[in-house]
C-alpha cells in the first residue's frame, strides 16, 4: 500500500536522522536492505569507478552523511526506501559491526562467547540491534588509524564483520522480512570500544611476503625491513603489525625509532607514524 509505504519512508528517515545526530552517516536502504539510490552509471558503456565524485546520488555507502539537509535529500530521491544503512568505519566512531547471523543454523553468539574466552576479551555493553531473522549486530568502535575490512564468517561460522565501506542495517528499519530495532536496554548507550584482542581478530592477515618473527634479523630488524616493503596503501596496517609484535615481543620502546625511520621512508609523516605506533603499544596493553 502505497501509504503505508510513505509512513515507512517517513518512518525510516526520521530514524535516520537521529542517527546522524548521534555522528553516525547514514544512506537511504530499500525493502531489500540494499542502498535505495542505484548508481547513475549503470548504464555507462564503461562505467568509470566513481565514490561520488560526479556530484549524484547512487555511489551506495559513499553517499552516506550526518548532514541532516543532504540526508533529507537523498530520502526525496528515494522515496520507496523504507530504511537506512549506517556506514561503518567513518569518524568520528570509526563504527564496526558484529554481525551475529543464526541462518545458517549454527550459534554464532556461542562461538562469539568461545573466541572471548580463547582470545581473553570480554564482549562490552554496547548497542545491539535485533534482525527480523534473529540475528544480532553488536556496535563497536575502532581506532581512528586502523582500517577495519569486512569479511564473512572469516572469525567463525555465521559471524559477519562490517568495517570500512560496510553499512548497517539501522534500528527502526523495515525490510521485506521486519523491522529492525534496539535490544532493550541498549538503545541509549554509547558504541563501546572494540575490545584489543578482538580488533586484532578482525585485521587482515598480512600480505606476501609474511612478516618474519620479531626476533629474525636481531633487535626486529625483520620488522624494519616489514614496513619498509611497503607499498602504498599497505603502509600504516603494515606498520601497525609491525609495531604490535616488536610490542608483543617486548622489543617495543626499542623499535620505535627505527620503524619511524622506515615508516617516513615508505612516505607516511613522522606523526602518522607515531600515531599508528601509540596505537599499536595501546593495543597491545603497553599503556603504562
Ligand atoms: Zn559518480
Amino acid at each position: 500500500m502505497a501509504t503505508t509505504d510513505r509512513q515507512a519512508t517517513t518512518l525510516a528517515l526520521a530514524h535516520a536522522l537521529s542517527a546522524a545526530e548521534r555522528g553516525l552517516a547514514v544512506i537511504p536502504l530499500s525493502r531489500t536492505k540494499l542502498p535505495a539510490l542505484r548508481s547513475p552509471h549503470r548504464l555507462d558503456p564503461v562505467p568509470l569507478p566513481c565514490h561520488g565524485e560526479c556530484g549524484r546520488f547512487g555511489h551506495g555507502v559513499y553517499d552516506a552523511s550526518t548532514d541532516p539537509a543532504r540526508i533529507r535529500a537523498l530520502f526525496a530521491a528515494a522515496p520507496w526506501a523504507t530504511g537506512y544503512g549506517i556506514a561503518c568505519g567513518l569518524p568520528p566512531h570509526h563504527l564496526i559491526g558484529i554481525d551475529l547471523d543464526t541462518k545458517t543454523g549454527t550459534d554464532s553468539s556461542a562461538a562469539l562467547r568461545e573466541l572471548a574466552l580463547r582470545h581473553l576479551f570480554t564482549i562490552p555493553d554496547t548497542v545491539v540491534v535485533l534482525t527480523p531473522s534473529g540475528g544480532r549486530h553488536l556496535w563497536l568502535t575502532g581506532p581512528p588509524d586502523v582500517v577495519v575490512p569486512n569479511s564473512a564468517g572469516r572469525l567463525a561460522p555465521g559471524i559477519d564483520i562490517r568495517g570500512a565501506g560496510g553499512y548497517l542495517v539501522g534500528p527502526g528499519s523495515r525490510t521485506e522480512h521486519g523491522v529492525y530495532g534496539t535490544a532493550p536496554g541498549t538503545a541509549g548507550l554509547p558504541p563501546a570500544p572494540c575490545p584489543p584482542a578482538l580488533l586484532r581478530l578482525l585485521l587482515p592477515p598480512p600480505r606476501t611476503p609474511a612478516p618474519p618473527p620479531a626476533s629474525s634479523g636481531g633487535h626486529g630488524q625483520g620488522l624494519v625491513q616489514f614496513v619498509l616493503a611497503a607499498h602504498e596503501g599497505q603502509r600504516n596496517t603494515r606498520l601497525f603489525w609491525a609495531a604490535c609484535r616488536a610490542y608483543e615481543n617486548g622489543i617495543g620502546p626499542d623499535l620505535v625509532a627505527p620503524l619511524i625511520d622506515a615508516a617516513r621512508s615508505t612516505g607516511l609523516t613522522e606523526r602518522e607514524a607515531r600515531a599508528t605506533i601509540a596505537s599499536a603499544a595501546r593495543l597491545t596493553g603497553q599503556r603504562r
